[in-house]
């Protein structure tokens, strides 16, 4: 299993990282050990100061396929959940700067904290989500599927180009603006449309 993760998909955040708006998705790895389910509190590592929180909504891959037409995309996923892209932006900062690749400030363990999964089909319309990350009971990131750069199937479909996609991949599709850093003590709570899916402590 992989996880996919797009970065700079809703316009605002780009511009708020002082990035341009991308002509092509964005895309960077984490591996499997970076999963953190069932809401367990997330252990701050020591090698970062700044750890910032993306509230991003988390497909799963339902069959494999490569190659796989935008038409035809919707098939490759029947579950959304709510993730946090947890980012050392401290490091990923002298990274992009040396234009080094990305992957200690991405990929470390426990970086990407996943809620349980809803079928696809509770939801009226796909492209009109709306889910919000609460830090301590107070709105940080709210973001609305329909401000995608690059819409889910458009993802799939970039993806599976290069990389075959298999069951049981994660899509991260992209966090919109309101990043910020998380201390130890923190309460963060996410939501997707009315049902609160992420639920956990920074210790
Ligand atoms: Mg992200």
């Amino acid at each position: 299993m992989k996880i996919i993760a797009i970065g700079r998909n809703y316009a605002e955040h780009a511009k708020e990282l002082n990035n341009p708006v991308p002509a092509v998705p964005v895309i960077f790895m984490k591996p499997d050990t970076a999963v953190l389910k069932d809401n367990k509190p997330f252990y701050h590592p020591e090698f970062s100061s700044d750890i910032h929180h993306e509230i991003e909504l988390v497909l799963k891959i339902c069959k494999e396929g490569k190659h796989i037409a935008e038409k035809f995309a919707s098939r490759y996923y029947e579950e959304i959940a709510l993730g946090v892209d947890f980012t050392a932006r401290d490091i990923q900062q002298k990274h992009k700067e040396k234009g080094l690749p990305w992957e200690l400030a991405k990929a470390f363990d426990n970086s990407a904290p996943v809620s349980e999964f809803l079928p696809k089909t509770k939801f009226q319309d796909l492209e009109n989500l709306h889910f919000r990350l609460d830090v301590n009971g107070t709105t940080v990131q709210t973001g609305n599927t329909r401000d995608l750069l690059f819409s889910f199937e458009r993802i799939i479909a970039f993806v599976s180009q290069y990389i075959t996609l298999k069951k049981g991949d994660l899509i991260f599709t992209g966090t919109p603006a309101g990043v910020g850093k998380v201390n130890i003590g923190d309460h963060l709570a996410g939501y997707l449309e009315e049902d609160k899916l992420l639920d956990f402590y920074i210790r």
